[in-house]
């Protein structure tokens, strides 16, 4: 397991400043997480990485992990997205700017934020009836990430089982 880059930590805690949030260790070092990450995590992948850097001695227990991550996503630092698997998965991207979809690998189950797209918001209200009106739009497409695909992964058995 590597070790989380120091500037990331420095970012968790500008981000916190910004907010004008009160800078815990916890929540610092829960979003640096987030930030380090290329993909969507799970409260046991995050907890995971915790547990993985033995460089910082200050353990952050279950509790205050999903505590700390309800607040990230309630004060908007991140975001969730519920995976293959049904699972919530966090990402340190902020969902409120602009409108973006998620790609989730049905070989390796992990999820991924996908670009913004401007265009989106206007295309999903052309396809709203008379009198809609949308308050949350949940992209997923899914497939094979590059990684998977380069080693040719087969699909994963539980990507096509029944909800
Ligand atoms: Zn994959
Ligand atoms: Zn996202």
């Amino acid at each position: 397991m590597t070790a989380l880059p120091p500037d990331r930590l420095d970012e968790a805690r500008r981000q916190l400043r910004t907010l004008g949030a009160r800078v815990t260790y916890p929540r610092a070092r829960v979003l640096a997480e987030l930030l380090a990450a290329h993909e969507a995590l799970s409260h046991l992948e995050v907890q995971r990485r915790l547990e993985g850097d033995t460089d910082h001695a200050e353990p952050i227990d279950r509790v205050t992990l999903y505590r700390v991550l309800e607040w990230l996503v309630e004060v908007e630092l991140a975001h969730r997205v519920s995976g293959p698997d049904r699972v919530y998965r966090f990402s340190a991207q902020p969902a409120g700017q602009a409108l973006h979809g998620h790609f989730r690998c049905a070989s390796c189950t992990r999820m991924f934020c996908l670009d913004e797209a401007p265009g989106l918001a206007r295309v999903v209200k052309a396809m709203l009836p008379e009198g809609f009106s949308s308050d949350g739009v949940e992209l997923t497409v899914s497939g094979r990430c590059a990684a998977c695909a380069t080693a040719g992964e087969p699909l994963a058995p539980h990507s096509h089982s029944p909800a």
